[in-house]
């Protein structure tokens, strides 16, 4: 299902002379890892990170501390996002392509399409390898097409806090094409720029438009933002992933809201889950300062409002009129 470069990892691990590795890999990807594990075991001691690793900004550096490993190999993203990663450690970042055709799910979906044209192509990580191939394909079937190219490595490529290839194309195209399993990539992409946005999903061989799912989205959002107008006692959620540790934003948070005559209360894990936080039976909503998606993507997971670092300005000073769909996720 996906190129996990093996040949590449090992000629890393012997040019960087690795006796032992840990191998990290979001939930989607460590099904296939098999194989890739037990073709590096051969040559190195491999352990496995159980966690997450939801991004770039979530490098297993802290496991790798503990078990005395200075060689990670980091499978599902492009390289690091907002961390530094010390000296004494390396990390050998593989993309993990998918291996699935995308010119099939576009072929049988092209009334999807309709008028649309320019059309901003765009994909997750997975399936950049295959934008210029899609992009001759509709060329070919009269379209114009425009990739764009943000801050990250690849042409095209999205993630979900940073969007900027789709942002720096937006006024030359009618839509985007975003090719991605799921709405998640699309979702940060019609926040952002408010252009119709349709998902092309390899995996469900789908085309689909996402606007009445966002609608949907930002009306349960606004909703809670409703519900922590009331709330008394706030949880400030940081997480030591070290791309998306904010303390000092955290704490300027904190006393913002103590300024407003509420409690607040600084809350440190690693992984933000919603089964944790329901022991704070004394909070009454949370604040975000972690990952950007986490406070509208999995909204409905939380029994309490959630609600993003730059929104509780909305909140204190009661001025939910002038939130805006863009507000909700300050993504790049
Ligand atoms: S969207 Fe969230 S999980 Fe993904 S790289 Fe950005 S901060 Fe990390």
């Amino acid at each position: 299902m996906y190129d996990l470069s093996i040949q590449r990892v090992k000629k890393w691990l012997s040019d960087n002379k690795a006796k032992k590795v840990l191998i990290q890999a979001p939930d989607g990807i460590k099904a296939y890892l098999e194989n890739f594990i037990e073709s590096l075991e051969k040559e190195v001691e491999v352990f496995i990170s159980g966690s997450r690793a939801w991004g770039g900004c979530d490098i297993a550096l802290k496991e790798a501390k503990q078990l005395g490993i200075k060689h990670i190999i980091h499978i599902g993203h492009h390289g690091p996002v907002r961390v530094k990663i010390p000296e004494n450690v390396q990390v050998f970042f593989v993309p993990a392509f998918a291996k699935i055709s995308v010119e099939n799910a576009l072929e049988n979906n092209l009334n999807k399409l309709g008028d649309c044209s320019p059309i901003g192509l765009l994909a997750s990580l997975q399936h950049v390898n295959q934008l210029k191939s899609v992009k001759k394909k509709l060329e070919n079937l009269g379209y114009s097409v425009v990739i764009g190219h943000g801050n990250l490595p690849f042409d095209g490529q999205i993630i979900g806090c940073d969007v900027s290839a789709a942002v720096n194309i937006a006024r030359k195209v009618s839509c985007f094409l975003v090719i991605a399993g799921g709405i998640f990539h699309g979702f940060g992409v019609y926040i952002r720029t408010g252009k119709k946005t349709l998902i092309l999903d390899p995996y469900r061989k789908k085309i689909v438009d996402i606007q009445k799912t966002m609608e949907k989205f930002y009306a349960k959002h606004l909703y809670n933002l409703a519900k922590a107008l009331e709330a008394k006692k706030f949880g400030v959620l940081v997480s030591t992933k070290p791309g998306q540790y904010s303390i000092n934003l955290a704490r300027k948070i904190a006393q913002k809201i103590k300024k407003h005559g509420k409690k607040a209360y600084i809350i440190v894990t690693d992984e933000i889950e919603p089964e944790t936080l329901q022991n704070f039976t004394f909070i009454d909503a949370y604040v975000n300062t972690a990952c950007p998606r986490l406070n509208f993507d999995n909204e409905d997971n939380f029994k309490k409002p959630i609600i993003g670092a730059k929104e509780i300005d909305y909140v204190l000073e009661n001025r939910l009129a002038d939130h805006k769909i863009i507000d909700t996720l300050h993504i790049l």
